[in-house]
């Protein structure tokens, strides 16, 4: 199948084209007929798959078809997503695909001010792409949805999760009862199957991928100390040569430190997570798409639906707590038609996990481990430290590996002699090009 089998409009198809999409993934050769029909869809699908430009091609074609009278823009279409990234990378792909096109688009979402949402919003947007919460206080303040003729849920299991389920019912509840709606998820919890029966019409049921992540993923577990986990996590960058690695961690401090860290051994590193502004949060986001990050460090905000093109490595520094979380955190990897890597490091008290990701995923994950790592480091001793990094073989890039390994958790830090400093490396010294951006501070 090929996009121009779909009957859409001309300046759709030039996007297409630009936007370099040569074929239709699977879910959009599944999803656009029936979207182009105007029928309810519940779509189990997950991000990295063209998820997007699966229900955003059929919004465009509505509206670029069917107009309405009347000289106000009013808002037609309304995607409800449970992140800001995520709400930010879908209203990129409406502007990607919306170019030749004078349809306007906006986001709405907490965090930042009301002020330049409320003049979007009055000015009139064809689509708004929202969070619950935000929209709900626009709504609350007068701005009105009488005239959305689309719905898209998107991640919905995600809103679940998040609590956001009420609010979503509020926000149907004020939209025309005669609509298109779509709805997306990984899983299906069944207060899912609640909501969809409620906001759905006979809906057409696509699956793609029955929540299990996609094949061209390697996963490995490697058992490790926890007070070993950065030596191990700094390990795998080196021997993979981990070129653009997400790490997770569980909790927003632990990121913090784990990048801090990741940062002391030279790499590019960024820290994504709640407690972060808006405003550093997409710069994150932005240095990691465009390769100035090398590393991001995120807790599970990050995990859902980002579209990071290229992250070659997962890292999961702390297993996550539920195989649907897994599942998602690893989804960030092996985008379409690229294959990635999902390592994550476990201890001796995450055998519970391990089961159930491994049921979930119809498989068991290969346990690996280093061999040149230094597994018997001693449980360090509690006291304030810096990091320090062990000065490497200076005939050897490659043999780097192994005193990264030594690297050390700052919490656990057992003190190194005083003299021992990360290294810096001159010019000549540098043996690769990966390795002079690496020491690049
Ligand atoms: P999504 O699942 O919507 O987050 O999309 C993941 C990535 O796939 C995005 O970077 C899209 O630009 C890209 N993409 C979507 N559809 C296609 C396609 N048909 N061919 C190639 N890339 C695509």
């Amino acid at each position: 199948m090929q996009f121009s089998d779909f009957a859409l409009d001309a300046r759709l198809h030039q996007a297409i084209d630009v936007a370099g999409y040569e074929t239709p993934t699977p879910i959009q050769q599944k999803t656009i007929p029936i979207g182009l029909e105007g029928r309810d869809i519940i779509g189990t699908a997950q991000t990295g798959t063209g998820k997007t430009a699966a229900f955003v091609l059929p919004i465009l074609q509505r509206l670029l078809v069917q107009s309405v009278a009347g000289k106000r823009r009013r808002t037609r279409a309304l995607i409800v997503t449970p992140t800001r990234e995520l709400a930010e990378q879908i209203h990129g792909t409406i502007r990607q695909l919306a170019r030749f096109t004078q349809v306007r688009s906006a986001t709405v979402y907490g965090g930042v001010g009301m002020g330049l949402q409320e003049q979007a919003l009055r000015d009139g947007v064809d689509i708004i792409v929202a969070c619950p919460g935000r929209l709900l206080d626009h709504m609350e303040r007068g701005h009105t949805l009488n005239a959305v003729e689309v719905l898209v849920l998107d991640e919905a299991d995600r809103m679940l999760d998040m609590g956001f389920l009420p609010s979503v019912k509020r926000i149907i509840q004020h939209l025309p009862q005669k609509r298109h709606s779509m709805m997306f998820s990984a899983t299906f919890a069944p207060e899912l199957h609640a909501l969809a029966s409620e906001m759905l019409n006979a809906p057409a049921r696509v699956d793609v991928g029955h929540g299990t992540p996609p094949r061209k993923i390697a996963h490995a577990l490697y058992p490790v100390p926890q007070h070993l986990k950065t030596a191990m996590t700094l390990a795998l960058l080196e021997k993979t040569q981990a070129y653009s690695a997400l790490v997770f961690t569980r909790t927003k401090h632990r990121a913090d430190r784990v990048a801090r860290q990741i940062k002391q051994a030279g790499y590019k590193v960024a820290a994504l997570h709640s407690n972060k502004s808006q405003n550093q949060r997409q710069q994150a986001l932005e240095g990691f798409r465009s390769g100035k990050v090398q590393i991001l460090v995120a807790t599970d905000i990050a995990a859902r639906g980002l579209d990071i093109a290229g992250v070659t490595h997962v890292i999961n520094y702390d297993i996550p707590d539920t195989p649907d979380a897994y599942i998602h955190r690893i989804g960030r990897t092996g985008r379409v038609e690229r294959e990635g890597d999902a390592m994550t490091l476990v201890t001796s008290e995450d055998s519970a996990i391990i089961r159930d990701i491994e049921r979930a995923l119809g498989k068991s994950i290969e346990r690996r481990t280093i061999s040149d790592f230094d597994y018997q480091s001693p449980a360090p001793i509690r006291e304030p430290a810096q990091i320090r990094v062990h000065a490497p073989d200076a005939s050897s890039v490659h043999g780097y590996g192994r005193h990264m390994a030594r690297v050390i958790d700052q919490a656990d830090a057992r003190p190194f002699p005083q003299n021992q400093t990360a290294p810096r490396r001159s010019p000549l010294q540098q043996g690769t090009w990966r390795s002079s951006r690496r020491y690049a501070r």
